[in-house]
């Protein structure tokens, strides 16, 4: 088994993060191992239940541990302060106490919402982990960030609430649609370009060997990697206050940009994809790319993987219309927007790079011009 450690500042907040092909099997097992205590309660959605449930049930029946189960339906139309509510009802209902333990297992919107729920329910009580798609392995499930979304953004009320024990088996990725997969790549992309510049060598070698998950000892190694890139930079800024954190924002701005033109209805990876190249091509503008290739060589990754790299051709293929002009106001509503100026995370090299708060706009226009 591999354990990665997430070390934070206050000691109850560091915790293991286990990978492992199997975990989910073994989670029962797990739980009593690191002392949490019951009854648990398992939130998940219906889909994930159907193609895992199995698997948590049974682990948990087999380590003699009552539970009872909380199943959401899928998407991010769940992710709300009244299904929040919901789920506190629903706990008091089944008696769980502050010394019960509250197990998510699913995709990043029910790791965000089920952690927002752990960390608020009696003032917060235990919370397991177990990410089943690509994305929240990588991205949602480090870093402890939880929450919601409110009618007027995503992720506006939330909380730092890192779980007890993050479980990773890279097997539940078996029953993840090829679409989901290739959203958590851009991610695992986002990781390479700015923390592993051996994992960017090996996944633009051949681009297209990583559209479908790999096996075995390949898959375990992906995961591993990308998620130690995470943890590395959540380490040094814990609280986002450093500004490290910002890094993760790779291709960000772009892409919330992206988003809110098309009212959310482009999924958040592709978005990404097509916004980390807009970022390159404007780092090559802006003189900082010490590696000139890098936005050619992107595409061509990013092309393999089935992910869009002109943000006007696929936009409009979701019947969305938009001109560079109207990218730059939709920036311009970005939560990541500091003092009204737009912050950009731009590429030096893969593995270096840095945060700019002074970009002018006409380079941003080209960028977006040279990109459509
Ligand atoms: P998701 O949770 O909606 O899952 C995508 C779909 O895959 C869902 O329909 C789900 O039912 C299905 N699914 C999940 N696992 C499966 C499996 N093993 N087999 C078959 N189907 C499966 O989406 P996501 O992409 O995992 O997460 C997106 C959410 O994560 C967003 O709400 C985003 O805001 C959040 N997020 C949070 C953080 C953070 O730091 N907290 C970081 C990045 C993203």
């Amino acid at each position: 088994m591999r354990t990665l450690h997430l070390r934070f500042p206050e000691a109850d907040r560091s915790h293991p993060i286990l990978i492992d092909p199997g975990l989910l099997d073994r989670c029962g097992e797990l739980l009593r191992m690191a002392g949490l205590g019951e009854p648990v309660a398992l939130i998940s959605d219906a889909m994930v239940m159907a193609h895992q449930g199995e698997r948590v049930r049974r682990a948990l029946r087999q380590a003699g541990i009552p539970f009872v189960e909380l199943v959401l339906p899928p998407g991010e139309e769940t992710k709300t302060l009244s299904a929040a509510a919901d789920l506190y009802r629903q706990l008091v209902r089944a008696g769980l106490g502050r010394d019960g333990t509250l197990l998510a297992v699913g995709g990043g919107v029910i790791l965000d919402l089920a952690g927002f729920v752990a960390a608020t329910y009696m003032r917060g009580i235990p919370f397991v982990s177990a990410p089943t798609t690509l994305l929240a392995m990588v991205d949602a499930a480090i870093g402890g960030k939880v929450g919601v979304d409110l009618p007027e953004g995503k992720n506006l009320v939330g909380a730092f609430y890192p779980p007890r024990l993050l479980l990773i088996d890279p097997t539940a990725l078996d029953t993840l649609p090829t679409s989901e997969w290739r959203h958590g790549m851009a991610e695992v992309v986002k990781a390479a370009l700015i923390g592993d510049p051996a994992l960017w060598e090996q996944l633009r070698a051949a681009p297209a060997r990583w559209a479908q998950p790999p096996e075995g000892r390949e898959r375990l190694e992906l995961l591993e990697r990308a998620i130690a890139v995470k943890a590395r930079i959540v380490e040094r800024d814990p609280w986002e206050t450093q500004g490290e954190r910002e890094q993760l924002n790779l291709g960000h701005t772009f892409g919330h940009a992206f988003e809110r033109l098309s009212g959310y209805r482009v999924p958040h990876g592709e978005a990404v994809a097509a916004g980390m190249r807009a970022a390159a091509v404007l780092s090559a503008r802006l003189g900082l790319l010490e590696t000139p290739d890098l936005p050619h060589e992107l595409e061509k990754l990013l092309q393999g993987l089935g992910l869009p790299t002109r943000w006007q051709a696929w936009l409009s293929g979701y019947g969305i219309q938009a001109t560079p002009e109207e990218v730059i106001e939709a920036m311009g509503t970005d939560k990541k927007r500091r003092a009204g100026r737009l912050r950009f995370v731009l590429l030096h090299r893969p593995g270096l790079v840095r945060t700019y708060g002074d970009v002018p706009p006409e380079a941003v226009r080209q960028a977006l011009m040279e990109t459509a």
